[in-house]
């Protein structure tokens, strides 16, 4: 087969890029490959030539699914290769067809989620298939080494060795960061198989640091900033929440930004990510899960809003800016206590001795789904499913689909799970974020010859052109203004599902706002601040039109009937007290420890009368899970209420995860 000609009349391009040549012929001589190597490279053109050449069915497993709607297309009628998509963005039917379609041998190039193998069934189906080559995308993911270890990865190592009895199976790991320990992690994991590493120069990029004080700096940094840069730009945000409040502070200042994170719909997601490549954002705010989807080459900008949990993690995302080739940038904005923020991260990832114990022994008493696991042991919903998966790595329990329902059941091995890899794996987590720390506290010279350092080139010299080398001066910031609209600034409140629309909350617990403190202090004596009435009423203008009041049972709020006649009256409508608690919460919401618990705690136990039909303003002091508020929209709808059910309170707070309280 001649590749440059098949280059040439299937692709469309004059020649292969430095390494790609090397790579397929390897892969089309039987070997299995691992490609590390900067983005911008053009890893897919690896396998989209491959799989032509192979025949048969290349499955590419990637955690980018959800936005590759378009990538599809593309190969069909670019290059002529059949492909589809199993995600859980993807309704039923899609997915179904996706199956129907590659088992019957139409489709080409089949990408799924890595979740998809987290389930028996479906992993039984994948490997029932002609499959001809394998490809791991992002494959720092399969290394508890990896800045963004995900547990459903894990999978990936077994479905590798169960198709590599085939002869004819090759497999391709593709990773724009991979350290030398996560190198090694993911060679044992997929091993036999060849590395081939590039150097992870990036010449087209100018890196800086800069040092603020505070989100309202941050905020006035990046207003100034979009206002004088050409291009599209993407801004990495910690949190969905700060995606949010990014987005809505810049395009109140008049700039096109969008927030765009995994909480979103799957239709808002397609839309934006459609308008998004199409130019029609200035910027785009993201958080890490999913701006590492984004895939625009012509990114003018990256700027880490807050900063991240790691140089890997760092130059992973900086590395999406300018893979074209033309000038870009890759900024971060440094906030000293940025660190807790991280350090909460790490410390939520790992799972204790006797965090394994708990759930193994929940299992070992009846099978369970994850739901219940979370519900009854009260931890953290990412260690639970860290922990299950472990479990099940190790032996002591197996998944097993009943009514398409997935169960983890025991398997009575004796002994205790190996848990060193747990110790290992967090002080390699401090140590990376104390090295990006130094990397933003501008502590280590060049910039890029710090991250490629980090990533294992040895011999990466200084870059010429980033905020180390050329000492760039830094410049006075003003953040009163956008400081003064973060504490006017009412916070959203997630809408769930037909039952309740989004709302709003005046105040954010983690602001620890003056205002917020007098409210949460005087809360239980009866005493309401005229300026916190009159704002609640200006945010309850903004929500709409509503037909009455409908004040959520409580026993605590002492003013919360004087507020809702304040608020009644002011708006014109009446107050309808139509909540009431058939069967009182076994529990106080905040000494409760997760929100699967919280839930179970308020489900089913709101009654209602019929209100009037017509939009209800749902008032409450606190919401936190907002369990309590989807209980009473629920009761609403189920007496038949005819409209919106929007929720206002006064504060929005957050719960620790894993211990009761407030964060
Ligand atoms: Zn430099």
């Amino acid at each position: 087969m001649d590749l440059d000609q098949l280059l040439i009349d299937r692709f469309g391009f004059p020649a292969f890029r430095p390494g790609q040549r090397e790579a397929i012929t390897s892969l089309l001589a039987g070997e299995d490959l691992l490609c590390i190597q900067p983005t911008g490279h053009g890893k897919s053109l690896i396998y989209q030539v491959s799989s032509v050449v192979l025949g048969g069915v290349t499955l590419v497993i990637s955690p980018l699914l959800a936005l590759m709607r378009d990538q599809l297309d593309h190969l069909e009628r670019r290059f002529g290769i059949p492909a589809a998509s199993i995600n859980s963005d993807q309704d039923d039917a899609e997915n179904e067809r996706a199956r129907a379609l590659a088992a019957s041998g139409h489709i080409q190039i089949l990408f799924v989620a890595p979740e998809q193998l987290d389930n028996v069934e479906r992993l039984a189906f994948l490997t029932s298939l002609d499959l001809r080559l394998v490809v791991v995308d992002e494959a720092h993911c399969i290394s508890t080494w990896g800045h963004d270890f995900r547990p459903a990865y894990r999978e990936i190592a077994r479905l590798v060795a169960a198709v590599r009895e085939s002869d004819a199976v090759r497999v391709l790991g593709l990773t724009a960061t991979a350290d030398s320990r996560t190198e090694e992690d993911i060679r044992g994991q997929l091993a036999p198989i060849r590395v081939m590493r590039r150097s992870m120069d990036r010449p087209n990029l100018a890196l800086a640091t800069h040092r603020v004080h505070g989100m309202g700096e941050k905020l006035a940094w990046l207003h100034d900033r979009l206002g004088r840069w050409e291009g599209v730009s993407l801004l990495y945000c910690a949190t969905r929440d700060n995606t949010e409040m990014v987005a809505e502070y810049l395009a109140e200042r008049g700039h096109r930004v969008a927030a765009y994170h995994a909480g979103l719909p799957p239709d808002r997601k397609r839309t934006l990510q459609a308008a998004f490549l199409d130019g029609q954002y200035a910027a785009i705010a993201a958080t890490n899960a999913l701006g590492m989807g984004i895939d625009k080459s012509d990114l003018r900008a990256v700027v880490h809003v807050d900063v991240p949990g790691s140089i890997t993690a760092c130059y992973q995302e900086v590395g999406r800016a300018g893979r074209d080739g033309l000038p870009a940038r890759g900024e971060l904005l440094w906030d000293p206590d940025d660190r807790r923020i991280q350090e909460y991260f790490i410390h939520s990832a790992r799972p204790s001795r006797g965090d394994f114990e708990k759930l193994q022994g929940l299992i070992d008493q009846e099978p369970r789904r994850l739901t219940d696991l979370k519900r009854l042991s009260g931890l953290h919903p990412t260690r639970v499913t860290v922990v299950v998966a472990e479990l099940v790595e190790q032996g002591f329990v197996v998944k097993e689909a009943r009514k398409r329902t997935q169960y983890y059941v025991g398997t009575g091995r004796p002994g205790a799970p190996e848990l060193t890899r747990y110790e290992r794996q967090e002080q390699v987590r401090r140590e990376g974020l104390a090295r990006m720390m130094a990397y933003a506290d501008g502590q280590t010279g060049c910039l890029m010859q710090t991250l490629r350092q980090c990533l294992g080139d040895d011999h990466a010299d200084t870059c010429g052109r980033c905020g180390g080398c050329l000492g760039v001066p830094p410049e006075p910031l003003d953040g009163a203004q956008a400081s003064a609209w973060l504490a006017e600034r009412p916070v959203a409140l997630a809408g769930y599902r037909r039952d309740m629309a989004a709302g709003r909350a005046l105040f954010d617990s983690s602001r620890r706002s003056p205002a917020f403190r007098a409210f949460m202090g005087g809360r239980t004596q009866g005493r309401s601040d005229p300026a916190v009435l009159e704002r609640l009423v200006a945010v309850a203008r903004t929500l709409g039109d509503f037909v009455a009041v409908v004040p959520l049972p409580t026993g605590s709020w002492a003013a919360g009937p004087q507020v809702a006649d304040h608020l009644a009256r002011a708006l014109g409508i009446p107050v309808a007290s139509v909540l009431a608690w058939g069967a009182q919460p076994e529990a106080r919401q905040g000494t409760l420890l997760n929100n699967d618990q919280r839930r179970a705690n308020v489900a089913g136990r709101m009654v209602a009368e019929h209100p009037p039909d017509g939009d209800l303003l749902l008032l409450d002091d606190y919401a936190g899970s907002s369990a309590t508020l989807r209980e009473a929209a629920r009761a609403l709808k189920a007496v038949g209420h005819q409209g919106a059910r929007i929720p206002l309170t006064v504060a929005r707070v957050r719960w620790r995860l894993g211990r009761p309280g407030i964060v």
